[in-house]
């Protein structure tokens, strides 16, 4: 789960990691509201989205007055944005964080991720921070350091040192950019994150050592135990279809392709989606429907598959073990009862009840092929589908 970099600055506050004054505001005349509250010269508004690049897109304006911070909070809000992390549809504003302006030294880059090869936290740092940190990890990737966290014992401070060393901090606020990464890993371990990134980092003319940009991501298999995270959810941030798949406890994901997909298991799900791939089709949905699915659960995730205007063809393919092949029957049947049906449907059914199965999708009245096998299903709505 993601949130807004306002309220992954709420948390960071918590931590005594130092963040420049802020509020949101939804609209304009909030805005102004908060810009008067924080004072200062130079007010920055941002465009609060659950994407990255917004500098580079124009969602970050630095104003000057109140004047200024009306008309860019104008500007923004409303505003479709496109950066290189939200696909070419963009996002919509919906909410501003009005900031106080920061007098920047230097722009570092400093982030705690999972990584999964070594499944230990590691801390990466770099003195070339700021909005191109992506080529800087491409071109020269020895400028990024980092610092593999033991899980008992934690980052120790001379990890955090020798890290801020590495990054070129100036001597003098070394210990300062320590305790901010130490406060970072408190914040990082209790929330349950899989990613902080904080880029930029600052160095200010007055010597402070911030936070100026806070992107976190939670792992949600562990939101049951942060209820505090789990209200900081915006809905619109996120796909309706996906939404609407977790109240039913659904393993769904969005993609690109146009073959909706109606699989039970998830091992089953991604080498459903490697065979359709395999053929020259591609997947719109990564759907495990899970072992003991009922036909309300089922009819709810062909339902879902069904509302994505992407879908021009659906491919089920269950391998019944645990979910029996007649309960998926009928969740599909009640489910085209109830939305129609216009898109090609091939169906692979194979194990428990299978006979049952098929006889009430043959006697269902639905247009749908059958498949032999898994192979042959990928093979033939991805031929349907074109
Ligand atoms: P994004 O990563 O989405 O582009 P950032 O929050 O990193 O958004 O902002 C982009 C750039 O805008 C930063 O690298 C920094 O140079 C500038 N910026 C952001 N916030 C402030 C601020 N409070 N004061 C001065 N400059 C800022
Ligand atoms: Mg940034």
């Amino acid at each position: 789960m993601n949130i807004h970099e306002y309220q992954g600055k709420e948390i960071l506050r918590k931590y005594g990691v130092a963040v420049p004054n802020g509020k949101v505001a939804f609209s304009p005349d909030e805005a102004v509201k908060v810009a008067k509250e924080i004072g200062g010269n130079v007010t920055v508004v941002k465009a609060q989205i659950h994407a990255g690049g917004r500098g580079k897109a124009g969602g970050v304006k630095i104003a000057k007055n109140l004047d200024e911070v009306r008309s860019y909070a104008k500007e923004l809000l409303g505003k479709i944005l496109v950066t290189h992390q939200t696909g070419p549809e963009g996002k919509e504003v919906k909410r501003l964080y009005i900031e106080e302006g920061s007098d920047i030294q230097k722009e570092y880059y400093l982030s705690y991720v999972l990584d999964r090869a070594t499944s230990r936290v590691t801390l990466m740092g770099s003195e070339e921070g700021g909005m191109d940190i992506e080529e800087v990890a491409e071109q020269t990737p020895e400028k990024i350091f980092k610092e593999v966290i033991d899980p008992v014992v934690g980052l120790t401070p001379f990890q955090a040192r020798r890290m801020a060393f590495n990054m070129n901090i100036p001597t003098k606020l070394i210990n300062k950019a320590a305790n901010l990464m130490l406060g970072l890993y408190k914040a990082f371990i209790d929330k349950d994150a899989s990613i902080v990134e904080i880029n930029p980092l600052v160095v200010t003319g007055d010597d402070q050592v911030m936070a100026l940009d806070a992107k976190f991501n939670f792992d949600s298999n562990a939101l049951y135990r942060q209820k505090d995270i789990l209200e900081l959810r915006d809905f619109d941030e996120e796909d309706a279809k996906e939404i609407e798949a977790s109240k039913y406890d659904l393993s769904y994901i969005s993609l690109d392709g146009n073959i909706g997909c109606m699989v039970n298991g998830a091992g089953l799900a991604m080498a459903t989606m490697d065979t359709i791939s395999y053929y020259g089709g591609s997947p719109a949905n990564f759907l495990d429907v899970g072992g003991g699915a009922t036909a309300e659960k089922v009819t709810e995730a062909f339902k879902i598959i069904l509302s994505d205007e992407k879908v021009k063809g659906i491919f089920v393919n269950i391998f019944g073990g645990i979910m029996k092949c007649d309960i998926i029957a009928e969740g599909v049947i009640q489910a085209a009862k109830e939305v129609g049906l216009s898109v090609p449907l091939v169906v692979r059914l194979e194990g428990t009840n299978v006979e049952r199965g098929k006889q009430l999708l043959n006697e269902s009245g639905l247009n749908i092929i059958a498949a032999d096998s898994m192979a042959d299903g990928a093979q033939k709505i991805v031929g349907l589908v074109g």
